[in-house]
């Protein structure tokens, strides 16, 4: 059937083909725990549309949104561009690509508000899209297109159930949101502003290792999400947690919970820093009446879903004894009427110039910005969204390096200003940069298959500790050490290869035996030992001498900097301009 777009009609014409929906010419189905903000990214890619703009206008008649904001209204638009009947389709949609069946469920008998409209908050509530690295890669070589898992999205869970490891809601490189403010997320398929690409993510063993606790609560809340029977809504959620409470003796007189030890078991079965990061009222110090619900009969509570989560985990341990005992109760349907959440105003925008010198002015604001608010990169990532995009698409990842110097330059300034004496500088800050220079040392010598030495793992690799991460205040000897003391992608990319010539040092081996030993993107260490073997370098560890000795820093822009190297991405990317691979030629190549 063709698509029936309805184009410049007259009068009558237009009144008899109102009826008649524009139906979609396809659109993709849903690949397992699929979200339905990942198959509309899917559609965008696969119809090949050169804006998002085109896309939204097909599928909801609207500008651009974030995929959080994809609410009830917008997504019933959609279902009426499908075939079939659009009440079906949305429901559909609905049970099988976001999270209401999960904050429908929660949301009953806790609230006498209307629960969908709960539902909605609720279901939107972290504001990001989030992804597990693992599974990019098993998706990318199983159905040949990264995509976007809806049990990712639940709130409260940090953690990937199938591959225990930590998700992420930015790009591990430059901070960057994976969701996009004001549009469809795409970093996924089409990589991060700054080049990276998360399907060639070579993450360390113990890079994103998440806690049992965490692993725990994503298993749960996925099960739970894959498992509410359909039709299922049940309004006696408190009453159940509450028996179950009393069952495991949190009892205080005849029939009240305690509460308080109930809370007491929770934290430390969770750990306080886990519920903060979890729970916004826990995190806010609001955890006096946390638990209050629990107390109350008849009185309806609006308590977020999270918290309702993590109690049920906590009380029922494992997700079928909750669904059962649920199931058991008799249900009764809520209301289906459906409202927009509201827009939250999140993403200021900070005005510019529009040209180089622009980016200059823009990098100087930001920077006296995050100095004045006292705000990370990825605080700036979620606050000035825009202007973080045009630093990064302007100077790719070397903008952000910009930013941070301009940050770190202002604010040793401001710190002179200030005077010697301030107070804030923690006093094992001179310490703890001693040791994050041992553990460069260490991981630069360290012997077997280098991996990239970053900020992040010189901090983890260090054992002294005194808060889990150094912030600017409190650490600038130590925040500095980690800044010089990492390396670049390239030097990387450098160490590598030397590790793989090593291995065949002294043999007559074919070039590919040696990139492909590498484990990395093939046309850049292509590049990279071509490069190596034109310096006559020799292999021989430490690595890092041998490179130093070529030029080669730890700050090394690759081979050839400002070279575009193809996206490698697999299908969909059908409008993607191809750039063809050509071999550079090095001074002192045979
Ligand atoms: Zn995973
Ligand atoms: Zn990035």
């Amino acid at each position: 059937m063709r698509p029936a777009y309805v184009g410049n009609q007259s009068a009558s014409a237009a009144t008899i083909l109102r009826s008649k929906r524009p139906i979609l010419p396809f659109f993709p189905a849903s690949l397992p725990d699929e979200s339905l903000a990942s198959r509309i990214t899917r559609f965008h890619i696969e119809r090949g549309n050169a804006t998002s703009r085109e896309t939204y206008s097909e599928l909801f008649s609207t500008s651009p949104f974030a995929m959080s904001n994809l609410s009830i209204p917008r997504i019933e638009a959609l279902a009426q561009r499908l075939p079939g009947d659009p009440h079906v389709n949305l429901e559909k949609l609905l049970c099988e690509g976001t999270l209401l069946p999960i904050s429908r469920l929660f949301a009953s008998g806790t609230t006498n508000r209307n629960s969908i409209d709960y539902g909605r908050r609720s279901a939107g509530e972290s504001g990001s899209t989030r992804i597990c690295l693992q599974c990019v890669k098993e998706d990318v070589s199983q159905f040949d297109t990264a995509y976007l898992h809806r049990s990712h999205q639940i709130p409260a869970v940090s953690a990937c159930w199938k591959h225990g490891q930590i998700l992420l809601d930015h790009c591990p490189e430059c901070g960057c949101p994976i969701e996009s403010p004001k549009d469809m997320t795409l970093s996924p398929w089409q990589g991060c502003y700054c080049g990276y690409r998360f399907e060639l993510a070579e993450p360390g063993e113990s890079d994103y290792v998440a806690s049992s606790t965490e692993k725990d609560i994503a298993r749960f809340a996925s099960f739970v999400l894959a498992h509410i029977p359909q039709g299922l809504v049940v309004n006696t959620l408190p009453r159940l947690l509450r028996e179950r409470a009393l069952e495991m003796g949190f009892r205080r007189g005849k029939e009240q919970v305690d509460r308080r030890s109930l809370q007491t078991a929770m934290e430390s079965h969770y750990t306080p820093t886990l519920l903060a990061q979890l729970d916004r009222a826990y995190a806010n110090g609001k955890t006096k009446r946390l638990l209050s619900f629990l107390g109350v009969t008849g009185v309806a509570i609006e308590i977020p879903l999270s918290r309702l989560l993590l109690l049920s985990n906590y009380l029922f341990q494992d997700a079928e004894t909750f669904l059962a005992k649920l199931t058991s109760i008799q249900p009764q349907v809520a209301g289906t009427t459906f409202i927009q959440p509201p827009s939250t105003g999140l993403h200021s925008a900070i005005p510019v110039n529009r040209n180089t010198d622009g980016l200059n002015t823009l990098v100087e604001r930001l920077a006296m910005t995050a100095i004045a608010e006292d705000l990370s990169i990825k605080d700036l990532w979620r606050q000035h969204y825009g202007a973080m995009k045009r630093i990064t698409v302007a100077g790719s990842k070397n903008g952000i390096e910009i930013l941070k110097k301009a940050i770190d330059r202002h604010s040793s300034k401001s710190a002179q200003k200030r005077g010697r004496s301030s107070a804030k500088v923690h006093s094992r800050d001179a310490d703890w940069a001693e040791e994050i220079k041992k553990t460069a040392t260490r991981l630069f010598n360290e012997a077997g298959r280098p991996t990239r030495v970053s900020f992040a793992s010189l901090v983890k690799n260090t054992e002294m500790r005194p808060v889990t991460w150094p912030d600017a205040i409190s650490f600038p000897q130590t925040r500095a050490a980690c800044k010089t003391l990492q390396e670049s992608q390239w030097h990387f990319y450098a160490r590598r290869v030397m590790w793989a010539m090593a291995r065949h040092h002294g043999e007559a081996v074919a070039r590919t035996v040696i990139t492909e030993a590498t484990g990395l993107e093939h046309h850049r260490v292509t590049d990279v030992y071509n490069y190596l073997i034109a310096s006559a370098i020799v292999p021989i560890a430490p690595f890092t001498t041998q490179l130093a000795a070529n030029g080669i820093t730890r700050d090394w822009l690759g081979p050839c900097p400002g070279k575009t190297y193809q996206k490698v991405g697999r299908g969909y990317q059908k409008t993607g301009v191809r750039i063809s691979y050509t071999s550079p030629v090095f001074a002192g190549m045979a």
